[in-house]
């Protein structure tokens, strides 16, 4: 047959490298590049990728020219060795390993002792000089074969397995000896006939060809399907094919299988950590048949070797200049090294290793900083338990300890099983997930859970993996655990849990208490590493990392965290206190009213001014009118009260974080919210109301109101808007005041209505895109003036005491140049006013948040007007799409994403094609105007790396995140500037 493939289908691991993985698969690849480097690994060759893909091709069997290639491969390997295949005297024993070029851990087959035979099996004892471990191979490769390639359920073997054992009153599979396993491989082959109908041949030849093609056809077996949808990885890389001289860990006590990570995956301390099983082959470490010891033990019973086996771990780390995750078997006394890749490791761990590689000059800083996703920073800064909570937990509630397997602190309700896992969590539970041990199918459940809790296995079980992957806390191999599945309960020391109480786990100590403990951020000795990371980040980052905060606790943390300025202080927020909102309430009362009546006044005053001598006189009577009702009105009056002492709240407010950021800029954003935000929800008034009433028609036995009939419930007028009590009055009814009764309401009850008035009165049908923002500053200009008054004030009492400081004012929702046209020379006129009365000399910036399309496609006008540009992104992404966001998100925006109508969420990460495009008109005209002019971003994505990486490109002058993502900003402006993240656009 002719394949499609024109290259070679097959290279000797002398002819690959590490570049060579998506041809020869990751396992294959590093074989062949260890093999390179002088470590000692078992020669061997590797069937590409492309041949299995040809494979598929041409209907599930081996493409023209492979077998004969793999036949003249074996001779090599032959000479290589000094053995034969199927030599009945002096046989040559291989493994058939699959590996792809992503790593899919124990998704795809391997099948192990290939060349054992009844022909051979003697040969192998001869070579072994031991019968048993040859017996041992031979069932393993019977049981294997039975197993992977001709897809007999793995319990068939494994109760036979059982039943060798029980019988002859022995608990491991080692203590069989070569009579009990000649018989257990007869009975394996009984089970083979009796469910294939056949039994396996005695040619290794045909063998190895099936199994080869078993392990091609493990690249589409369901549980690989399954992981790599999950894992978003594609379906046409195919696997490589390794087939590898056998070394033999089950030849005696001088023999053994292990694995290791060549730093601690977990704190990324410098020293082995790892397993070690003597006596064993490759795959009984991870099965857990038998409990591993720990690597570093070795390091007394066999000094030589423990050394030996640290500095290939060394050797291979400063080789691929990565923590390592290594396999390997000892053959009576003899290292052989059979994988390598990089190691899963958590983000603390990553970060650690980062930087002791460049102290240890393996790595450049740039490289360094290449090397760890800058959204992985956060995992950094996860919480633990509070120190005392967690002593006096161990004292009074500390139910067992297991070994760490991914640190962090967890709390949740304890959950036996995946899918119920993420039953309760989707409910809104936090959930610990509890298991024996996990596996590829608990997948699910473990993504959903807080942590995950398991009574077997070690640091390189399934569970202990996975959520070091997903930086999630972990504990395993937590053997005193006793889990019981039929009770759905798990018991330890004594005390008992049921499936939905509370535990907490601590993933780095490995201890599970019962209850919750509260959690703590992480201290400066925990952070030291990523401190100077990120100090090596600042070095090389073009953009600023600000801050967004609202209060002086938030700014502290900024400045804690690194950010050189807050770029987002959002005033709004200081309004939602106990103490304040009253105070704004009653402002929104009379503030239309009131100044309404003040403008008209100052309109008066004006025309004034201008009037021609006629028409003087009856002016001037009419200002004197309107200043005697503005000075007589209730509302006025009310509103500058309310305003005196909101400017009281704000002063305090601003001076606490100006001062927390000394000098560095604040950019403080007048009112922003639509106004009903202050203010409680109209429907619950309404329902409130009629309570009210109805306890007080109760109690009087009369028809209590203010005057009117009460609505039906729930009527509603033509926009669909509730209808309150007095708008739902019948024309045709009398009213209590019309029929002179007089009825007793509470004064509680004409608060409350009041209320519902006003709350009407500022309704409105789309609130975001209503009277807000800059529109209220031009309809209520008091309010805005009164802000910066505040802001002023804060900055000359700060400068007079010495403190520098560095305030920045910003307009919101700004869409027409007008608008600052109109603001702009007010507001510095009251600052001018307050710095005078002040006597105090302090400068400010003006600036303009540009987040309606319309400013940013004007922006060349508005720069004008403007002292610096900060992209409202949140708000941008929203009017540049037509969404709502909490509409979108809770309606279809996630269906979009799912069906990629849209490659990925635009709240998240910044659409680049569309949002971004504004930003960059908004960037080139602006800087048309003004060279010098600086601008930000306010937005979340000021915290997401790819957003980040966008801003850079455009030359923005800084982001602004949240604080606690200040640190991934940091890191991520870094890589930006490296050329290690790109937008991708
Ligand atoms: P997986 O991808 O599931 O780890 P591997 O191909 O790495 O599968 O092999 C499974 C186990 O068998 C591993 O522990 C490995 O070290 C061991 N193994 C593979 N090939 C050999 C060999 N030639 N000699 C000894 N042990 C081997
Ligand atoms: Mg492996
Ligand atoms: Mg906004």
């Amino acid at each position: 047959m002719v394949t499609g493939i024109d290259g070679k289908m097959v290279y000797r691991l002398a002819e690959g490298n590490a570049s060579m993985v998506s041809l020869l698969g990751s396992k294959g690849a590093h074989a062949s590049e260890m093999a390179s480097i002088g470590i000692p690994v078992p020669p061997g060759f590797v069937i590409t990728t492309e041949a299995c893909l040809e494979f598929f091709k041409v209907g599930r069997q081996l493409p023209g020219g492979l077998w004969d290639a793999i036949v003249a491969n074996v001779r090599t390997l032959e000479e290589e060795t000094g053995r034969t295949f199927g030599d009945p005297d002096n046989p040559l024993v291989v493994s058939v390993r699959s590996g792809s070029a992503v790593s899919m851990p124990g998704m795809m087959d391997t099948i192990l002792n290939m060349g054992v035979t009844d022909l051979t099996v003697a040969g192998v004892a001869e070579m072994m000089k031991d019968e048993r471990p040859a017996m041992d191979a031979y069932r393993r490769l019977v049981q294997g074969f039975g197993s992977v390639v001709l897809g007999i359920e793995k319990d068939k073997f494994e109760t036979l397995l059982e039943e060798a054992k029980s019988s002859r009153g022995l608990a491991f599979d080692y203590e069989l000896d070569a009579a009990a396993l000649r018989e257990l491989v007869t009975q394996f082959r009984g089970v083979i006939t009796e469910v294939t109908g056949s039994d396996i041949s005695d040619d290794p030849w045909v063998l190895l060809r099936q199994a080869i093609e078993a392990v091609f056809d493990s690249w589409n077996n369901p549980r690989a399907i399954t992981y790599r949808e999950f894992q978003g990885i594609s379906h046409d890389l195919g696997t490589g094919c390794v087939i590898m001289a056998m070394v033999f860990g089950n030849l005696g006590p001088d023999s053994g299988t292990g694995v290791l990570f060549t730093r601690s995956p977990a704190t990324g301390e410098k020293t082995l950590y790892g397993e070690f099983l003597r006596n064993a082959q490759g795959e009984d470490v991870v099965a857990g048949v038998r409990t591993p010891q720990r690597i570093e033990t070795l390091q007394a019973e066999e000094a030589s070797l423990y050394a030996e086996i640290e500095e290939m771990a060394r050797k291979l780390e400063e080789h691929y200049k990565e923590v390592q995750d290594i396999e390997f078997t000892v053959e009576r006394g003899k290292l052989y090294i059979l994988q390598t890749r990089t190691a899963k490791r958590t983000a603390p761990a990553a970060v650690r290793i980062a930087v002791d590689f460049v102290e240890e000059g393996v790595l450049s800083k740039e490289d360094a900083l290449g090397r760890i996703p800058a959204s992985d920073i956060t995992q950094v800064l996860m919480p633990r338990f509070d120190g005392d909570a967690k002593a006096l937990a161990t004292q009074t509630a500390l139910l067992a300890v297991g070994v760490g397997g991914s640190p962090g602190a967890a709390s949740g309700v304890v959950v036996l099983d995946p899918d119920r896992a993420v039953e309760r969590a989707e409910a809104g539970d936090l959930v610990i997930l509890v298991r024996h041990e996990t596996s590829p199918d608990d997948v699910h459940g473990i993504i959903k859970a807080q942590g995950v809790l398991t009574s077997r296995g070690g640091m390189t079980s399934h569970a202990a993996v996975v959520t070091r992957g997903l930086g999630k806390p972990c504990v395993v191999g937590c053997e005193e655990l006793h889990v019981d599945m039929v009770a759905r309960t798990a018991t330890a020391r004594g005390v008992t849990v049921a499936e939905g109480d509370l535990i907490s786990i601590d993933g780095g100590t490995g201890e599970v208490f019962v209850g919750e403990l509260a959690t703590v951020e992480p201290n400066a000795d925990d952070l030291h590493e990523l401190n100077v990371l990120l100090s090596w980040a600042d070095e090389v980052r073009k953009l600023q990392v600000w801050a967004n905060a609202d209060t002086p606790q938030d700014a502290q943390r900024a400045h804690q965290n690194g950010a050189e300025g807050i770029g987002l202080c959002r005033t709004e927020h200081m309004f939602f206190a106990a103490d304040r909102l009253p105070h704004i309430q009653a402002l929104l009362e009379v503030g239309p009213q009131a100044s309404k009546v003040i403008r008209e006044t100052d309109e008066l005053a004006k025309a004034l001014e201008l009037a021609p001598a006629s028409e003087r006189e009856s002016l001037i009577r009419r200002v004197k009118e309107a200043r005697e009702k503005v000075e007589s009105s209730k509302e006025v009056l009310a509103f500058h009260t309310e305003l005196a002492e909101l400017e009281k709240f704000q002063t305090a407010d601003f001076y606490g974080i100006l001062k927390a950021m000394e000098g560095k800029p604040v950019v403080v954003r007048l009112l922003d919210a639509p106004l009903h935000e202050f203010l409680p929800h109209y429907e619950d008034l309404i329902r409130e109301e009629e309570q009210i009433f109805a306890a007080q028609r109760a109690s009087n036995g009369s028809q209590a109101s203010f005057g009117a009939v009460l609505p039906r419930p729930e009527q509603r007028d033509a926009q669909g808007f509730l209808l309150t009590p007095r708008d739902a009055q019948p024309h045709d009814a009398e009213t209590a005041d019309e029929r002179g009764e007089s009825v007793p309401v509470s004064e509680a009850a004409v608060e409350h209505h009041r209320l519902l008035e006003l709350v009407k009165a500022l309704r409105e049908t789309n609130p975001m895109l209503g009277h807000r923002g800059c529109r209220v500053g031009l309809t209520m200009p008091e309010i805005y003036e009164m802000q910066v008054r505040a802001i002023v004030t804060a900055a000359c009492r700060l400068t007079e005491e010495g403190t520098k400081i560095n305030p920045e004012i910003m307009i919101p929702i700004v869409s027409h140049v007008n608008e600052l046209k109109w603001l702009r020379p007010r507001l510095r006129a009251v600052a001018k006013e307050t710095r005078e009365r002040l006597g105090v000399e302090v400068t400010y910036k003006f600036g303009t948040m540009i987040e309606v399309p319309r400013a940013a496609l004007t922006a060349g006008e508005i720069a004008e007007n403007t002292e610096f540009f900060s992209f409202g992104s949140n708000d941008l992404t929203q009017m540049t799409f037509g969404y709502s966001r909490d509409d979108a998100e809770t309606k279809f925006l996630n269906h979009y994403v799912e069906t990629e109508i849209l490659p990925w969420n635009p709240f998240d990460s910044i659409d680049f094609t569309g949002v971004g495009r504004l930003m960059r008109i908004a960037v080139e005209e602006g800087r048309r105007v003004n060279p010098e002019l600086p601008i930000g971003i306010c937005g979340e994505h000021g915290g997401e790396p790819y957003s980040i990486a966008f801003c850079h490109e455009i030359g923005l002058n800084y982001v602004s995140a949240s604080p606690y993502r200040v640190p991934v900003a940091r890191l991520a402006a870094a890589q930006s500037a490296l050329g290690h993240l790109k937008s991708n656009i």
